[in-house]
């Protein structure tokens, strides 16, 4: 395990000049913790495994090493197997498991290769639009492919492109790409890569899938685990509230902190547009943002919300996944992510790169046994507040979660489990 030490400059990581240029553009003062362990690394060639959320400055800390590599080896003329030529071969496969994801990533690799002049050739491809753009911008190969399975798997059997040369692999966000149900799709696209390769993942979480993976993918990988840095940049907030009180108390926070850019989450594709109407009553006009929507109009809504013209925006996950927005300040959780792995990606969306974040989960009686599933997982433990004025109903909340609570074994039961469970009813409605 690597222990952080964050270089002050990215001189000192061994960057080249056309790409320090680009960061002193992009106003990047210094590495996040991330890019400091990472890059060296990277450009050591061994094997990463690395835990970091989106928000860390992941991408960068890929991309860099990555543009490094493939520059100097051009300029210096080395022609490795990785020559795309004619064969429509590609050197760098970066996946990742959805659209948006893959076009944030793109746009990100071109902007750092800004100062290449063009020697790098960047092919961005995914699912939901046509096939032929892409066919044709991949036609000679490309030094790096950003690019989700599904779509690559097609491409890959029109003969668009070939694997059979890829020098560096990197899997991004490895656990929402198996949580997505990539798998089959992933096994055969690694089956059709050469075994001799850097392979890169990076991944928020590291549930029994992706440790397989790891397992079965990396050689001798160098392991990069940040000590929890998100805890500074990100507070976590746990509202407790009576369940017909949930909309009013979200409309309350939002008009009182009169936020801008909340992202919303809900689990349901129809709660997305219940809830906004809801808001709507209540003078707050929201965006919504789920997998019924066109790729035109998600395009459309995300650079409202990135610019700043939509204030709220209620979205699902499989929406949400990999969105990409600078300095979020508040990400809600409405409704409870169901996996505990899916409450850390929420939550990554806020508090990015050094800012201040807020994740805020609302939750009922309903939810207060999922919420200590989530804390427990994810090593969390977070004091349950209330709001002056939504107040949960004490009484009628314990008859509730009485009500609810899980069947207790039948031996070894009795006063004693009674008096524990009882005990933590109270504990929810306590502010301690
Ligand atoms: P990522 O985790 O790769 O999605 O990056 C999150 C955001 O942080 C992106 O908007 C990047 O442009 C930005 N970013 C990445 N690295 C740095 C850095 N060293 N300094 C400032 N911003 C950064």
């Amino acid at each position: 395990m690597t222990t952080a030490k964050t270089p002050n400059n990215f001189t000192e990581l061994g960057l080249i000049s056309p790409l320090l240029a680009r960061l002193n553009e992009l106003e990047y003062q210094q590495p996040t913790p991330i890019q400091a362990q990472v890059i060296p690394s990277v450009l050591t060639g061994r094997d990463l495994i690395a835990g970091a959320n989106t928000g860390s400055g992941k991408t960068a800390a890929f991309a860099l090493p990555l543009l490094q590599e493939l520059y100097t080896n051009k300029r210096e003329g080395v022609h490795s197997g990785s020559k795309h030529g004619k064969g429509n071969f590609v050197s760098n496969l970066i996946l990742v498991p959805t659209r948006e994801l893959a076009k944030q990533v793109a746009d990100s690799v071109k902007s750092y290769a800004t100062h290449f002049n063009g020697a790098i050739k960047t092919v961005c491809v995914f699912g939901g639009v046509s096939v032929n753009t892409q066919m044709l911008a991949l036609r000679g190969g490309a030094d790096i492919l950003v690019a989700t399975p599904g779509r690559l798997l097609d491409l890959i059997s029109s003969n668009a492109v070939k694997l059979d040369k890829v020098n560096t692999l990197v899997l991004d966000e490895a656990d929402r790409m198996l949580s997505l149900g990539f798998t089959e799709e992933l096994s055969e696209l690694l089956a059709l890569l050469p075994k001799q390769k850097q392979t890169l993942l990076f991944s928020a979480t590291f549930p029994e899938q992706v440790q397989a993976l790891t397992q079965e993918l990396l050689n001798d990988p160098v392991e990069v685990q940040l000590q929890s840095n998100d805890a500074s940049t990100l507070v976590q907030r746990v509202f407790t509230v009576d369940k017909g009180k949930k909309t009013a108390l979200l409309a309350h926070l939002i008009k009182k902190h009169e936020w801008r850019q909340a992202l919303i989450f809900v689990n349901a594709k129809n709660s997305c547009e219940h809830l906004a109407d809801k808001l709507y009553k209540r003078g707050i006009i929201a965006e919504v943002f789920h997998g019924d929507k066109g790729q035109g109009a998600r395009t459309r809504i995300l650079e409202d919300f990135k610019s700043g013209e939509i204030d709220v925006l209620i979205a699902t996950d499989i929406a949400a996944r990999g969105l990409d927005i600078e300095k979020l300040p508040v990400v809600i959780n409405f409704d409870l992510p169901r996996s505990p792995s899916d409450y850390m990606h929420r939550i990554g969306r806020s508090g990015r790169a050094g800012e201040v974040g807020l994740a805020l989960s609302l939750i009922d009686y309903e939810d207060y046994h999922h919420f200590k599933v989530i804390e427990k997982k994810n090593k969390i433990r977070l004091e349950r507040e209330q709001v002056e004025g939504f107040e949960v109903d004490e009484e009628a909340t314990k008859e509730l979660l009485e009500a609810i609570k899980p069947v207790a074994k039948p031996a070894g039961t009795g006063k004693k489990k009674r008096k524990k469970a009882l005990s933590n009813h109270d504990i929810w409605l306590r502010d301690y």
